[in-house]
């Protein structure tokens, strides 16, 4: 088949890598002059690193240079990935700097218009990433601040620190993002001061000094930890018996914290417990952050959010909701994300969405109503690459008419109850139904049970204790291509162009 991916990220290069060693002829869509997404220089912003070690954010079959710190930086993991798409030959199917304006249904297939061209596909995936367009507030009083000379900005429209050279900078927010850039720009800027809507439990990268927090977070047990809408084995004994050393396991990994950073003397120890890092993605803590903060040179108002931006005496301001006012050159917000697919017809988003606007996908995959569609990244999680690499493999065999679906009526009330739960599960931080955290290694295991491909018991038993490895999925491919084509399998690697 002829098959139309929007995105070059990581999601959509996995899809059409597998899509392509299936047999199919793949053409990729990315409006950014760099494959990547994240990762592209386009969105790059100073301290930008992976939360997972490099391992965990590896696909299966294509390891991360053994040059590449732990914690690769933005432009490691892009020149990862365009590596990734030159030995996967998806060279010559990108088509960069080019954007979807639009993609219509029509008999049998899809009318893709990108770029000024219009091109005919039979599928189409969607691979635009859940975490690309930045929200960025409504601040009243944004023209009499510009026209002070004040900026506001995205986090991943600063490219370079030296924009906040001798300014006074406020940085909204309190993710990883915002931590990560409030370190670089604090070696610059005039004044850093962080504003913080709440405060969030961070997770250190070696808790107690020298523990990765990957031994306890990113293995089959940590993911345990967190009630799943079914629970299978282990889990039966961690959320029945076992449930309060659960809970102490995960709320000593805050304490642990809250004294290695010395965050009761910053004033910075937030409230509630660690569990609740299951309401956003693993906070991970940024390497400098609280040490900036001891030392004065970055500043905390936590609690606090920015009620306008204004001009006094011709200088950029910002008011904040205790009325407090604070000199801003420059405000850098890591607000968040939309998440929107704003080149489908209305009615296909109709279709698409609930009445809260959360994407109804089976298997966060397939559209419940919506034939020749397929979504992919929208199951965000602990080990992104992984999970998109394994909904290509469903992809590839659903376009075979390899994966047995329940009907309509069934899928429908899966996917509405997954909802249900995880509005509960994460107080409804799941980005309108993307994010899968703290399940992630749950839908990789739907995904592949589906497709009767999973990997070993033995080697899923390993990863109780051991982080999740992605190479041990890395014969996944080449099963589903053998069952699909026998001569795709003799490249079963995909390397060969
Ligand atoms: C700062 C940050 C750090 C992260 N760190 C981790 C991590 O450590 N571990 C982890 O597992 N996950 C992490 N994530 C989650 C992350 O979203 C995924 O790891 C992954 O990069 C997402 O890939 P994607 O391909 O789905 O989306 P993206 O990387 O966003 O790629 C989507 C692409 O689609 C393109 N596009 C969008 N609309 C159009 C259009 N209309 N026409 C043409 N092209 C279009 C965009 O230009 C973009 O290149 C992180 C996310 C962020 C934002």
């Amino acid at each position: 088949m002829r098959i139309g991916i929007i995105g070059a990220g990581v999601a959509g290069l996995a899809t059409a890598k597998v899509l392509k060693q299936a047999g199919h002829d793949v053409l990729i869509y990315d409006k950014s002059p760099d494959v990547g997404g994240v990762w592209s220089r386009t969105r790059r912003y100073p301290g930008l690193c992976t939360q997972s070690p490099k391992a965990q954010y590896a696909l299966s079959d294509y390891p991360m240079p053994k040059h590449f710190p732990q914690w690769p930086g933005g432009e490691q993991i892009q020149e990862y990935l365009a590596a990734y798409a030159e030995a996967s030959g998806l060279t010559p199917a990108l088509r960069l700097d080019t954007e979807v304006t639009s993609a219509e249904p029509g008999p049998g297939g899809w009318t893709v218009t990108a770029g000024g061209e219009t091109t005919r596909f039979d599928r189409l995936v969607v691979a635009n990433g859940v975490f690309c367009e930045p929200a960025v507030p409504a601040y009243p009083g944004l023209a009499e601040f510009t026209a002070a000379g004040g900026r506001l900005r995205a986090v991943s429209d600063v490219h370079d620190a030296e924009q906040a050279r001798g300014k006074h900078v406020l940085i909204v927010g309190y993710g990883k993002s915002a931590n990560d850039i409030t370190v670089p720009v604090s070696l610059t800027a005039a004044t850093t001061t962080v504003i913080a809507r709440h405060l969030l439990w961070k997770v250190p990268r070696k808790i107690g000094g020298f523990l990765n927090f990957k031994m306890l977070l990113l293995t089959r047990m940590g993911e345990a930890l967190f009630r799943y809408i079914r629970l299978r084995g282990l889990e039966k004994f961690l959320h029945g018996p076992g449930d309060g050393m659960r809970g102490r396991m995960i709320n000593s990994i805050g304490s642990v914290s809250v004294r290695q950073f010395g965050l009761a003397k910053l004033g910075l120890v937030p409230p509630g417990h660690m569990e609740d890092i299951v309401r956003g993605a693993i906070g991970l803590a940024t390497e400098g952050f609280f040490e900036g903060v001891g030392e004065g040179r970055i500043s905390v108002r936590h609690d606090r959010v920015i009620t306008r931006l204004y001009a006094e005496d011709g200088s950029p301001y910002a008011e904040l909701d205790e009325g407090s006012t604070l000199p801003a050159d420059l405000v850098i917000c890591a607000t968040g994300y939309t998440q929107g697919v704003p080149f489908l017809p209305g009615d296909v988003q109709d279709r698409l969405l609930d009445e809260r606007g959360n994407f109804l996908l089976y298997r966060q995959i397939r559209p419940l109503d919506v034939p020749g569609l397929y979504f992919n990244g929208y199951n965000s999680s602990f080990f992104s690459p992984l999970n998109a690499e394994m909904a290509a493999v469903w992809i590839a065999a659903d376009l075979a008419g390899q994966v047995p679906l329940p009907d309509q009526a069934e899928m429908r009330r899966r996917v509405v109850d997954q909802l249900a739960f995880m509005d509960v599960a994460t107080d409804a931080h799941h980005c309108r139904g993307t994010k899968i955290i703290p399940f992630s290694m749950h839908n990789v295991d739907e995904v592949l049970g589906d497709l009767g491909l999973n990997i070993g018991a033995r080697v899923r038993a390993s990863h109780w204790l051991n982080p999740i490895n992605p190479a041990a999925y890395r014969r996944v491919t080449p099963a589903l291509l053998k069952r699909l084509t026998p001569a795709a399998a003799e490249d079963p690697v995909g390397l060969r162009g």
